[in-house]
């Protein structure tokens, strides 16, 4: 346990930080009053087997991937779950919620716990409420697929191709949970046409509330938007059903480019081939000799890579070669595919970061990125670059040498001047649709204990 003057600048509430509920819920560091009924009611739902209170397991299920930022980590442990909840069926899950509201306990849904930058921490204490045992897929129909919370996002597009379709977009992290994908995530192979999984990915939510009662509701459509991103603090996702496409022949495409303008310019017309590839991605050499040795990645080249319609393989090869580059490799599915998305988003900063310590990262988004990118990459000296390919613009990471914090804000300031589009991956606080969140939540939460300390008020 750290000292108490340390965990309370760690949790130090910045201005305007207080639960969007009614009451900021937990003092962070002191033992929630009323824990210890908590959890003997608990067992009685769950059984002793579904309510954990080793030292290990609580410090593993405090914990996600905020050490990816070195401003977070440096912030790190800023909470512990006093409990972790371990229900195996959504059914248990009102009941929990109904508990945790009468006895003011906090509590984090959490699935496999891969989430970027804290979002999973239990800042104020309280229970983590593990929902991978809540893992079943329940049905599949055309073009829509529903399942618990706790499933497997692979699970879900093994069963999708078993029926002859696949999801519309999983992330690089492929054996992650549906509701943290949904709850926490954003996009991955797929959203070069589908988007975010904000922009109708979708089809349904079944939503239990922090509320007396608990009672579960159904949002469909645009009214799943207050859930989505929300890192849980509106509501606990029981079931989601997710849209389906009809399932295609993938291959998986692996060029090299001597230059970066030419690798983009390749990237781009790649974005708009028809059919429209799954996944299209370019890293850096720099980011290249981090990845596993394989012949179809060039250590000393840009790597062009994609997932493409295997009646769309020639076409792209034929791309590739008209902006100088040279095809490796044509890797049918499902290895090619595979791997292809598995060193997609955030998997190169993932990479580099292991082979190496000491960079920071920023999603960066803009067609700035594209061509001669010698002034972006002057902002930070030593900048590495990863571009994934969307119909809706280009994304990426930028990663860089980490000096300090203030090093790094005055260079998000100077990218936006020149253009580039910066998310700001060094703080946990929602950060989509915040007031559909605020809103949602005042409902479905008024004691504030759903995730605490991550959805500022307004
Ligand atoms: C190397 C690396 C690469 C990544 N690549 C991608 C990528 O390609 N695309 C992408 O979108 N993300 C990516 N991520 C982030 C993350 O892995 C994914 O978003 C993942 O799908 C999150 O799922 P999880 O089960 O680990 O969720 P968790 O980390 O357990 O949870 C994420 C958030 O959702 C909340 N939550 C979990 N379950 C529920 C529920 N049932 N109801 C309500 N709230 C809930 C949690 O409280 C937390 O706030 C990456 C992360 C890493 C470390």
């Amino acid at each position: 346990m750290l000292p108490e003057p340390e965990l309370r600048r760690l949790t130090e509430l910045v201005p305007g930080d207080t639960p969007a509920g009614a009451a900021a819920a937990g003092t962070p560091g002191a033992a929630t009053p009323g824990i210890e009924e908590f959890c003997r009611e608990a067992e009685a739902l769950l059984g002793p087997e579904g309510v954990l209170r080793e030292e290990a397991v609580l410090d593993r299920c405090s914990r996600d991937w905020a050490h990816m930022s070195p401003i977070l980590a440096a912030r790190l442990p800023a909470g512990r779950a006093e409990v972790v909840l371990r229900p195996t069926g959504h059914d248990r899950l009102p009941a929990l919620l109904s508990l945790a509201y009468r006895h003011r306990v906090p509590i984090t849904p959490r699935g496999k716990g891969t989430g970027n930058y804290g979002q999973a921490i239990p800042l104020r204490g309280g229970a983590v409420l593990d929902l991978t045992g809540c893992n079943r897929v329940a049905e599949v129909g055309e073009g829509w697929i529903r399942a618990e919370a706790g499933a497997k996002m692979s699970d879900l597009e093994a069963r999708a191709r078993a029926a002859g379709q696949e999801l519309w977009m999983f992330p690089s992290t492929f054996g992650t949970s549906l509701g943290g994908f949904l709850a926490g995530g954003s996009g991955g192979t797929g959203s070069l046409r589908h988007g975010t999984n904000g922009d109708g990915f979708v089809r349904e939510l079944r939503i239990v509330p922090c509320t007396r009662e608990a009672a579960p509701f159904t949002v469909t459509g645009a009214g799943a938007l207050p859930y989505i991103h929300a890192y849980g603090t509106s509501g606990v996702i029981a079931t989601a059903t997710v849209r389906l496409a009809p399932a295609r022949l993938w291959t998986g495409l692996f060029a090299a480019f001597g230059a970066w303008a030419p690798a983009t310019a390749a990237l781009a017309e790649l974005v708009r081939l028809e059919p429209a590839p799954r996944l299209v991605s370019l890293d850096e050499p720099a980011l290249v000799r981090t990845f596993g040795a394989d012949p179809a990645l060039d250590r000393d080249a840009h790597s062009l890579r994609a997932i493409v319609e295997e009646e769309a393989a020639p076409a792209a090869r034929a791309l590739v070669e008209r902006h100088g580059g040279r095809v490796l490799d044509t890797r049918p599915a499902p290895e090619g595919p595979a791997l292809i998305s598995s060193l997609s988003f955030n998997h190169p900063t993932y990479h580099l970061m292991k082979a190496e310590e000491g960079w920071f990262h920023l999603e960066v988004a803009g067609d700035v990125l594209l061509g001669d990118t010698s002034a972006v990459k002057a902002v930070y000296p030593g900048t590495v670059l990863h571009l994934e390919g969307m119909r809706s613009g280009t994304v990426g990471m930028l990663m860089a040498r980490y000096r300090d914090e203030p090093t790094v804000r005055r260079g998000i300031e100077a990218l936006e001047e020149l253009g580039v589009r910066v998310h700001d991956v060094h703080q946990w606080y929602v950060d989509r649709r915040v007031e559909l969140v605020r809103e949602a939540a005042a409902r479905t939460d008024p004691r504030g204990l759903l995730n605490p300390g991550h959805l500022r008020a307004g």
